[in-house]
C-alpha cells in the first residue's frame, strides 16, 4: 500500500512502491523533517536524531530521488563509520530504487581488485569507510570531480573513531559545488567546528528527546559478582523463550572466553571483534541475522551500527566505557518500533562508575533481582 503521508514529502511513484515494498508505512519524525528540505537542494544540512531512527532512509530516499544515474562519475558518496555501517547504508539505498542505480560499498579489508573493477566500470553512488575511500582518492582510483551529494553519517561515532583528519582530507576532493548533508545521534563541538569550514548555508534540523536511549528500551541491571556473571547470563537466556541477543565484553579476549563458554554449554553463540577477518564478519552477521546464532558476543567498536532490528536483549556483561557507549550499545535494540531488554551487569566494584553513567545518560535503569532456577523451571 502507497502511504499517503510519504507521498506529501514529495516522492515520486517509484520511490514510493520501493517503499510499499519494504513495508515502510509512515515516515519517521526525522524523515518527515529531511526529506522535504533536501529535496529543494539548496542547503547544506545538519540533522540530528537519536539512534535506530531512520536516518538512513531520511538522507537515502531524498539521494535516490534527485539523482539521475549515468553511471559515469560518482554523484553521491556517503561516509560511515564502520564496514558494517557501509554495507548496511549500501544495501538499504539500493533497496530504494532497483534496478537502475549503481550504488557500491567500498571498505578496508576488503579486496581492492574488485572495488578497482566497479569503480571503473562506473557507479552513482559510493558508500564507504574514510580510510579507504582516502585510499583511493590518493591513488587516483575514485574521481569526486563530479559529486553532488556527500552524506557523513553517524558523523559522531566517526569522530569518536578518530576519522576527524580524515573526513577533512576528503571533503577537500570534493568539488565547491555541492551540498553536504551531516547526520548524528549526538552533536559534539567538534562537529560545529568541522561544519563551519566546509558547509554552507546550514539548516540545522533536529528530533529533540527527552531522554537519550529510547522508550522502546526497558532498561534493568543486575548486581552480580564478576564470577557469577557466566551463571547469570546463561539464566537470563534460559528464562526468555526466543533469547535474541548482543552480548557487550570490553576486550577481545572477553568475547573469545565468553563465546567458548556458551558454546561448551550447547548455547549458539558467535564472537565479533577487531581480529576476526572482514570475510568471517560477513558471515557471523548473516547467520546471526537468519538466527541460526541467536547470542552476538561483541566489543563496541565490532558491534556499532549493526542493525538487527527485532533483537530481544542487549546485555552489557561489563560496565560500557563511558556513558555513550552505553547509549549506542542499547541502541541495538528498541528500534524500529520493537520493544527490547537492555541489561547491565554491575559487579561490586563497577558500582561508582554505574551511579555516575547513569546521571549521565538521564536514563531510568531500574534494579532487579537475577532469575532463580525456580522461575526457569517453572517456565
Ligand atoms: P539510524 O541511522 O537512525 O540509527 P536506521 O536508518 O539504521 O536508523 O533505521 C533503523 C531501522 O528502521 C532500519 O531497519 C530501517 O530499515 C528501519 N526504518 C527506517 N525508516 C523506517 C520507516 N519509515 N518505517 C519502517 N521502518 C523504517
Ligand atoms: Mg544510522
Amino acid at each position: 500500500m502507497i502511504s499517503e503521508e510519504f507521498k506529501e514529502l514529495g516522492l515520486s511513484d517509484r520511490t514510493l512502491e520501493a517503499l510499499a515494498a519494504k513495508g515502510f508505512e509512515t515516515p519517521s519524525p526525522i524523515q518527515r523533517l529531511t526529506i522535504p528540505v533536501m529535496l529543494e537542494n539548496r542547503n547544506d544540512i545538519i540533522a540530528q536524531a537519536q539512534t535506530g531512527t531512520g536516518k538512513t532512509a531520511a538522507f537515502g530516499l531524498p539521494i535516490v530521488e534527485l539523482l539521475v544515474p549515468e553511471k559515469k562519475t560518482v554523484q553521491a558518496l556517503i561516509l560511515a563509520p564502520t564496514r558494517e555501517l557501509a554495507i548496511q547504508v549500501n544495501d538499504e539505498i539500493q533497496s530504494f530504487r532497483k534496478g537502475d542505480l549503481r550504488v557500491t560499498p567500498i571498505y578496508g579489508g576488503a579486496a581492492m581488485n574488485e572495488q578497482l573493477r566497479r569503480l571503473k566500470a562506473g557507479v552513482d553512488v559510493v558508500v564507504g569507510t574514510p580510510g579507504r575511500i582516502l585510499d583511493h582518492l590518493r591513488r587516483g582510483t575514485l574521481d569526486l570531480s563530479g559529486l553532488k551529494w556527500l552524506v557523513l553519517d553517524e558523523a559522531d561515532e566517526m569522530l569518536n573513531m578518530g576519522f576527524i583528519d580524515d573526513v577533512d582530507e576528503i571533503l577537500g576532493y570534493a568539488p565547491e559545488e555541492r551540498r553536504i548533508f551531516l547526520f548524528s545521534a549526538t552533536m559534539p563541538d567538534r562537529i560545529a567546528g568541522l561544519s563551519k569550514k566546509y558547509m554552507h548555508d546550514v539548516e540545522v534540523l533536529k528530533v529533540e528527546n527527552k531522554q537519550v536511549t529510547t522508550d522502546l528500551t526497558d532498561q534493568i541491571y543486575f548486581e552480580v559478582r564478576e564470577s557469577d556473571k557466566f551463571d547469570a547470563l546463561t539464566r537470563i537466556i534460559d528464562v526468555e523463550n526466543d533469547f535474541y541477543g548482543i552480548i557487550f565484553c570490553r576486550t577481545k579476549v572477553a568475547v573469545d572466553q565468553l563465546v567458548n563458554n556458551l558454546l561448551e554449554r550447547g548455547y549458539a553463540a558467535e564472537g565479533l571483534h577487531g581480529d576476526v577477518s572482514q570475510a568471517q564478519r560477513e558471515k557471523i552477521l548473516r547467520k546471526f541475522k537468519k538466527k541460526q546464532a541467536n547470542i552476538l558476543v561483541a566489543t563496541d567498536v565490532a558491534a556499532r551500527g549493526i542493525d538487527v532490528s527485532n533483537l530481544t536483549h542487549v546485555i552489557n556483561y561489563s560496565l560500557p566505557q563511558d556513558p555513550e557507549s552505553y547509549v549506542h550499545r542499547i541502541g541495538r535494540t528498541g528500534r524500529a518500533g520493537n520493544e527490547g531488554t537492555a541489561i547491565t551487569f554491575i559487579s561490586p566494584s563497577e558500582h561508582r562508575q554505574f551511579v555516575a553513567m547513569q546521571r549521565q545518560v538521564k536514563a531510568d535503569i531500574r534494579k532487579e533481582t537475577l532469575p532463580t532456577g525456580h522461575d526457569i523451571v517453572e517456565m
